[in-house]
């Protein structure tokens, strides 16, 4: 029996199977959203969404390059 490798992700919150989606450091993102990020215009309301959920991951991001 194997056991299933779930990662919630950082943006629905679901649990989804690590195969399904990417890993961004320690963030995990589910194929859906990162396709709706990418295909989400930049006007869309759903779209600022998107950049506060992620606001999480630019921070980590700044961190990892300030502190090596
Ligand atoms: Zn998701």
């Amino acid at each position: 029996m194997e056991a299933e490798l779930l990662n919630e992700c950082m943006v629905c919150g679901k649990l989804v199977d690590q195969a399904q989606g990417i890993h961004l450091l320690q963030h995990f993102i589910c194929n859906e959203c990162e396709q709706e990020i990418i295909t989400t215009d930049t006007g869309d309301e759903h779209y600022h969404f998107f950049v506060e959920r992620m606001q999480l991951l630019w921070q980590d991001l700044h961190l990892e390059r300030v502190t090596p």
